[in-house]
Order: C-alpha cells, then sequence, then structure tokens
C-alpha cells in the first residue's frame, strides 16, 4: 500500500490534475494506492477570506464566484476527457458545494459569527471539490478510485480548527480498507477528519500532509509519497534562499525539527505516525516526477555537514515574565505553561536564564496579547506584592533555526551560526538548543529574516556568498576599481564569492541595482539615473537588508562623505576607504569610527590609507599586535612628491613635473594638497594614530615643498599660471645638492619627538635616494627590527594600485578561500 499525498500546486489545474492521474495510474500498477488531495492551489486562502467578509458584513459574491470559477473553468478544460455525461454529473456536484458554501455564507453574514465548526466546514470545501474532479477524471480514465470519506475514518476531538486525531479510533475505522480485499485505487479529500458526530474537524493549516501520514499509519502502507511543488526538503526555503539545494536524505527526527521551526514543505505533525509505524517518507516534485526528491527514513547517511538544514518560521512573538521574586520559587514554570495550556496557546520555544528571574517564549503572534493576559491573571498576586514586575510582549520576530543530527557532539556549530548572525547586523532576542544537540534557535527581528538566513546558509554549506559594493566616487580610483571587479568577478564567483557592485554614486546621482549594475555600461547607467542624495542611498540600501555583506567603499576625498560613516556603519554597511579625510579628521571622530565599528560589528577598512596598496598598516597592526614596540617610522610617503623630484633630478623644471604629475593622475585632485604637504602630513598622522598618539593634524611639524614667499592661494588655474616663478630657484637647490652628491627628499617621520614632514637633502648612498618615480618606501624601526628596520618599497600611488587596494580590502571581508 502507498499513500500518495498531492499539494495545492499539483492539482492546481486542469493540466496538474492530469499529471496526479497518470502518477496514480502508474503507482496502481505496482501496488494498493490511497490518493490523498489538498485544495486547488489558493482556494483554502479564498474560503477564509470569504468566511472572514461575510462575518464583517462585506459583499461575498465575487469570493464565491472565484470559488466556481475556478472549478468550472478546470471542468471545461478536462470535458474532452470526461465525456458529456460525465461533466454534467460533476457540474452538478460542484453546484452543490456552490451552494452549501452560499448557504454557509448566508449563515455567518447573518449571525456576523462564524464558529470554529461552521469555519472548519466552510475550509474543507476546496478539497471536498478537487477530490470531486480528480474522482470523475480517475474514472474517465477507467480506474475507479474508491471515494473515502475523511468524517468517517479520521476520527478527531478538540478544537475544530487545529483537531488532534484519535490514532487508535482511526486505523480501528480503516480496517476494511487496509485488509485485503479491499479498495486497490482510494481518493481522499486532505486537511480534515470527523468528530464523533461526523462534523468536520480540520488538521490546520497545510495539514493534507498530516491527514495522508494518518492514513499511511492506519493502512500500514510501505511509503508515503508528499508530492509538491520543489524537489524535495531543500537545506533552506528554496523561496528565500536561491543557493539552497534539495536534500536526498534526512532522519525523521531532521524532518521534524525542520517542520516544526517552520519548513512549510511539510505540516510539523506528519512524520510523527509514519515513523510510529516505521513508514519511509518522500517528498517529492510532482513538476518533475523523475527526480528522486527526499527521502525521510529511520536510517537516514550522516549529512556532509553537521548543519543539515535551515528554518525559518516567521509572526513569531516573544512573552517575557520577570521579577526579583522569581527567584529560587518552585512552580513559577509551571503555572507559565498551566497558564498557556487552559488558554489553549501552544508555545514555540522556551528560553530561561540561570538567574531564574524571567522567563521568556515564543508563540505565534495572533496569541500573544491572549497570552500576556493570561499571565496576568495568572500571577495577579505576584503583581500586586512586587515579586513580578514585567510581563510584556515584543512582537515582529521570527525564529531562525539550524537543524542536523551531525551537530550532536559537535563543536562550534553554534559559534558559526551566531558569527553568522552577527556578520549581518543581526542582534538575538532568545536563544534555545534542543536538548538532543539536533537544532539550535535564535530568535531575530522578522525584518532581518531572509538576509540572515541566506548568509548562515552561505556559513554552514559554503555556498555562494554575495559581497554588495556600494561605490561612491568614479575619479580615478573609482573607476579603475570597477574596471578590476568586473575583470575579477568571475573568477571570484568561480570560488563561491558574488561581488556585486549594486550601488554607484558620485556627488549629483545615484545608479542602484540588486542584482548588480552590469560593469561594462555603468557610466551610461549613472549618466541615466535619476538625481539622488548619495549618502541617503546608501542608508536606504542598508535598511533594506537585503541578503549579502553590504559593504560601502570611499573612493571619494569628501569630508561630508567621511563624516558619514558612522551613520552608515550603523546601518548596517561594513566601511572600506581610500579617503584619508576620516582618519585624519579630529581624534573625537577617529576615536567615534573605532567605537561605532566594534558596536556595531562592521569592518572598518583602510589599507590604502597609506602607501596605496602597499602593506602598510596591516604591518603596523601585526607588529603592534604580537608585542613589538615601534620606535620610529620614516619614508616617502607620497607617491607624487616622489615622482615629481625624480623628474626634476632629470632637469625638468618643478611646474612641469606637476602638470606631469597631473596628466598621469598621480597627485590628488589639487595638486596644493601634495606641494603643500597636507596630504603627506594626513599619512604621517594616521600613521601616528595607529601608533596609539593621540595627535590632531595641527602638531605635525609640516615644511612645504613651495618655498614660503611664494603665493600659492587662489583658484588653481591662477596658482598652475604663477607656478613657473620658482622653477629657476628649485632647479638650483637641486643643482647645488647634486655637487654635493645629494638628492632631496620629501620625507614623512613618526619618531618619539613628534610628527615632522618636509624636504630633507640625503646622499645618494641613502635607502631613500633610491625612490623615486612614483614609489614609495617606509621604514620601520623597532625593538624587533633595530639597528636594521624593516622596510616596505613600491609603488605607492596611481590608481591602478590604489584600487587594487581597496579591492583587497573588499575581499578581507569574505570568509571562505579566495583564489
Ligand atoms: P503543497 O501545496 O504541495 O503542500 P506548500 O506550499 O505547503 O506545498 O509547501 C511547499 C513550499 O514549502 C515550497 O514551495 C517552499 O517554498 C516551501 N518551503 C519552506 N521551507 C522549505 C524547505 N526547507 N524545503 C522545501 N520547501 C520549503
Ligand atoms: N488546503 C489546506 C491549506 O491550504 C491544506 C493543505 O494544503 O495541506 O492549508
Ligand atoms: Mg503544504
Amino acid at each position: 500500500m502507498r499513500v500518495m499525498k498531492f499539494g495545492g500546486t499539483s492539482v492546481g489545474n486542469a493540466e496538474r490534475m492530469r499529471g496526479v492521474a497518470d502518477l496514480a495510474a502508474a503507482a496502481r500498477k505496482q501496488t494498493r494506492v490511497m490518493m490523498v488531495a489538498s485544495a486547488v492551489s489558493g482556494i483554502t486562502n479564498l474560503l477564509l477570506e470569504a468566511a472572514r467578509a461575510a462575518q464583517e458584513g462585506q459583499p461575498v459574491e465575487s469570493l464565491h464566484g472565484r470559488f466556481e470559477d475556478v472549478h468550472r473553468g478546470i471542468i471545461r478544460e478536462l470535458a474532452p476527457e470526461l465525456g458529456e455525461a460525465r461533466q454534467r454529473s460533476l457540474e452538478e456536484g460542484l453546484s452543490t458545494l456552490a451552494s452549501e458554501l452560499r448557504g454557509l455564507l448566508q449563515g455567518v453574514g447573518l449571525l456576523r459569527e462564524c464558529s470554529p465548526s461552521v469555519l472548519a466546514h466552510l475550509s474543507g470545501l476546496g478539497e471536498r471539490a478537487a477530490c470531486l474532479i480528480l474522482g470523475a477524471l480517475m474514472h474517465a480514465r477507467g480506474l475507479e478510485p474508491h471515494a473515502v470519506e475523511p468524517r468517517d475514518v479520521i476520527l478527531c476531538a478538540g478544537d475544530p480548527l487545529q483537531a488532534t486525531p484519535l490514532q487508535e479510533e482511526t486505523r480501528a475505522r480503516f480496517t476494511p480498507l487496509r485488509e485485503a480485499g479491499g479498495p486497490g485505487l482510494m481518493l481522499m479529500p486532505g486537511f480534515f477528519g470527523g468528530d464523533t458526530r461526523g462534523k468536520t474537524m480540520c488538521l490546520g493549516r497545510g495539514g493534507s500532509d498530516y491527514s495522508a501520514a494518518l492514513a499511511a499509519a492506519a493502512l500500514d502502507a510501505e511509503l508515503l509519497e508528499i508530492w509538491t511543488d520543489v524537489d524535495g526538503i531543500f537545506s533552506a526555503d528554496p523561496r528565500l534562499v536561491p543557493e539552497a539545494f534539495p536534500l536526498p536524505e534526512v532522519s525523521f527526527e531532521e524532518a521534524m525539527e525542520l517542520a516544526y521551526f517552520g519548513a512549510k514543505v511539510l505540516h510539523p505533525k506528519t512524520i510523527a505516525p509514519a515513523r510510529e509505524r516505521g513508514i519511509p517518507v518522500r517528498v517529492c516534485n510532482s513538476f518533475r516526477p523523475d527526480h528522486p526528491g527526499t527521502r525521510v527514513t529511520d536510517d537516514a547517511a550522516p549529512p556532509e555537514h553537521p548543519v543539515r538544514g535551515l528554518s525559518f518560521l516567521p509572526g513569531i512573538a516573544l512573552v517575557n515574565l520577570g521579577g526579583a521574586g522569581l527567584k529560587g520559587v518552585p512552580g513559577t514554570a509551571a503555572r507559565v505553561f498551566e497558564s498557556m495550556a487552559l488558554a489553549n496557546i501552544s508555545v514555540v520555544l522556551i528560553t530561561q536564564g540561570s538567574s531564574e528571574c524571567s522567563i521568556s517564549f515564543c508563540v505565534q503572534q495572533a496569541d500573544a496579547e491572549r497570552a500576556v493576559q493570561a499571565l496576568e491573571v495568572a500571577f495577579e498576586m505576584e503583581r500586586a506584592a512586587g515579586k513580578v514586575d514585567t510581563i510584556e510582549q515584543q512582537r515582529g520576530l521570527a525564529v531562525l533555526s539550524i537543524v542536523g543530527d551531525g551537530m550532536r557532539h559537535r563543536v562550534g556549530v553554534a559559534g558559526t551560526f551566531f558569527s553568522a548572525l552577527a556578520d549581518v547586523g543581526c542582534s538575538i532576542a532568545a536563544i534555545a538548543q534542543g536538548s538532543s544537540e539536533r537544532s539550535i534557535s535564535a530568535v531575530i527581528a522578522e525584518t532581518d529574516g531572509p538576509r540572515a538566513l541566506a548568509h548562515v546558509h552561505g556559513r554552514c554549506f559554503g555556498t555562494t556568498e554575495v559581497v554588495e559594493l556600494l561605490l561612491a566616487g568614479v575619479g580615478s580610483v573609482g573607476g579603475e576599481l570597477l574596471k578590476q571587479v568586473h575583470q575579477q568577478a568571475p573568477k571570484l564567483r568561480a570560488h563561491g564569492v558574488d561581488l556585486r557592485v549594486c550601488v554607484i554614486a558620485n556627488s549629483k546621482r545615484v545608479a542602484t541595482a540588486s542584482e548588480g549594475i552590469p560593469l561594462e555600461d555603468w557610466k551610461q547607467r549613472l549618466a541615466a539615473s535619476s538625481d539622488g542624495a548619495p549618502l541617503d542611498a546608501f542608508r536606504d540600501w542598508a535598511r533594506a537588508k537585503r541578503p549579502g555583506r553590504p559593504v560601502f567603499v570611499d573612493c571619494t576625498s569628501s569630508e561630508d562623505i567621511a563624516l558619514a560613516y558612522p551613520s552608515l556603519m550603523e546601518a548596517g554597511l561594513h566601511v572600506v576607504t581610500a579617503n584619508k579625510k576620516a582618519n585624519a579628521g579630529q581624534w573625537s571622530h577617529y576615536r567615534k569610527l573605532r567605537e561605532t565599528a566594534s558596536r556595531h560589528q562592521r569592518r572598518f577598512l583602510y589599507e590604502t590609507n597609506v602607501g596605496a596598496a602597499l602593506p602598510v598598516i596591516d604591518t603596523l597592526k601585526n607588529m603592534l599586535r604580537t608585542g613589538d614596540r615601534v620606535l620610529r617610522v620614516e619614508g616617502i610617503l607620497s607617491g607624487s612628491l616622489s615622482f615629481i623630484l625624480g623628474l626634476t633630478e632629470e632637469g625638468v623644471p618643478l611646474s612641469q613635473a606637476v602638470g606631469t604629475a597631473m596628466e598621469k593622475r598621480f597627485t590628488e585632485p589639487d595638486p596644493r594638497d601634495d606641494l603643500h604637504g597636507t596630504d603627506v602630513a594626513r599619512k604621517v598622522l594616521i600613521l601616528a594614530r595607529e601608533l596609539g598618539r593621540q595627535v590632531e593634524l595641527e602638531q605635525v611639524t609640516l615644511d612645504s615643498l613651495l618655498p614660503s614667499d611664494f603665493d600659492a592661494t587662489g583658484p588653481l588655474d591662477d596658482f598652475l599660471a604663477r607656478l613657473p616663478q620658482v622653477d629657476a630657484a628649485f632647479q638650483r637647490r637641486v643643482e647645488t645638492l647634486r655637487a654635493e652628491g645629494k638628492v632631496l627628499r620629501y620625507v614623512g617621520s613618526v619618531t618619539e619627538d613628534g610628527c615632522f614632514v618636509g624636504l630633507v637633502p640625503v646622499p645618494l648612498t641613502h635607502p631613500l635616494a633610491a625612490v623615486k618615480g612614483g614609489e614609495n618606501a617606509l621604514s620601520f624601526t623597532s625593538e624587533r627590527y633595530s639597528p636594521t628596520p624593516l622596510v616596505i618599497r613600491g609603488y605607492g600611488a596611481g590608481a591602478a594600485v590604489t584600487a587594487a587596494g581597496v579591492l583587497a580590502d573588499v575581499l578581507r571581508l569574505v570568509d571562505g578561500p579566495l583564489p
């Protein structure tokens, strides 16, 4: 005997019904078959909506009309197969159901009341209509299914909308159907049974799975098949996590935990009856009958990963009972949960801290108000005596769970889970672990759910990790960064990293695309986009909480943007910056950046602030972290000045050398930032702060490269026009030094005495003398590196290396191994 349950989408239209008939006919050739069918998809919702409308005195005609139209449409399409006589009798049958519905809705409308019994009866009409049609189709194919009336066989008690089946009695009622000689093909509507008087009792939303499991147990079936619209049970809801994959096998326990915590593919009570009788369950796709689907068995192979799957249960509220007077009082928990039982409220999850001063538990949001009231009544005396001071509810929550037999006795699973939640800035309202170590659940904000689910999934299974890049500034560095991302993205994708540029902004325009902006024509996209405030666009993006790791990348030199980093981190963005203004701003802002990053668990990375992509900041951090004491840092920190000075040594006049550097985009947008030494001073300041010194920019002693009597003020063009005035004197200085065997170098240093920036003549034998043509060089003298210092040297300017440094910072956010 095999029980085959067909879900709503499997009987969703004429075409689907034919598919069901094919599947059942094929199975019938091998064994006896009991088919259990749901309502046509959408019909149960429609019926519930009609009942609500009637109760509120609203018109129900159109809803009622839709019920008839949908079914009549299917019958019409099946007509050629049914034949005229069968079609007519089917239409009569449907009319009977439709007038039953009309009568019920009229009654509800008159009384403005819909009792649970009435609602149960009304809800079951969808399954009855679907089976009527399916039965006729099977008959037309000569299959003669025996119609089973669930109210006669599935005996239930309790709440008519969440009925409890009585399994012994049900089994007894199934006896004639079970015994040899019973019907070979049966068809039964799912979702409901009946009470002792034959009144309809619903098994709860999605309950057709449960009907099928009860039938399978009562019929001693050798297999229970749940035919649905996906390839089995997935590692997570495929609608929420596109990377989720179907699981070939899961254990009964895993299936129960997944279903209980929200995997809608199975009604949570489905597994128990099958498991009691050792009946294997197969979840499979009626759209792809050849796919093996998922087998749920007692002997599921251990999974490759400790976690088998994730589930997500939205619409949850956390109820909290707290008070110092609860500590050590026996029976408190019993009273809490007794009051829930009396109010007929089912408790989803429980947590209690070791202080015993509070008990928290989750219920469906719809039950939360009643749960609070029930507690208020139960603890009235304690409240009056001040022993209980809080009874509150927190709404808008969801339970995210990881489930797997392989989690038992495995270390680090919870660590991965919670750190993944922290990655996406998701705060946790409560935690629970099943005593079997098979599940761990975190209660989080429902709005965080999809994003958290996708990220935890990526961390647990090493599937593709999405990094969303939000870029401000498309000048030379920003433009180069986009080029490099475009080039590297395919290779990164092959390593499981989906790096998407989702927002691109300059000072006026903002282009966005959640799937990533096509980088071959980002310029056109940006030009065609609407005007917008970039900072608002970045914050809005972060707040929309899409799945993925959003990182804000600053390739501007804007002070306003640098000031906004804390608010961007608060909104959930990691920050990578090539802009020195943030770290070289006021000390208070410098501290605030770090505090905000730490409070919101955001990364703040700025390797390119000094020496472009040269590993300066990282090296310094590592020296300090490992206990070295840095005594002195000095070097050539401006690629642009190193380039300009190199040219002057070859006899190029200073003004011309500046022009060439500008053309090559080696300078800051305004070259005076370089020539004055301000840019180098900022880098020296950043290095000093990295060493823990609380200094401000004004405290850096600074000697401009330009003579002090030269007027460098005014608009840029005027300044450039005047610049040749200094050429002759500068050239003389260079030549005089050359005669002495020396060269001029623009050097920045942090010593025990302070921070200095300025032109220094160095002998040709000095290591810094060789550094020119856009190079940077830094030497770190420390307790470990002395007397020979640690030296880092290489290109430290130019868009290409800076952009590469920025990209390297972005990729530091990725967990998995990269190429
Ligand atoms: P049916 O009408 O066949 O009973 P349901 O809509 O009740 O179908 O359940 C199938 C749906 O369950 C899938 O389309 C999927 O979106 C959802 N779902 C949630 N979690 C999971 C999961 N872990 N694996 C598969 N499907 C899931
Ligand atoms: N049709 C019912 C529902 O939508 C039962 C089911 O589909 O399992 O809840
Ligand atoms: Mg279902």
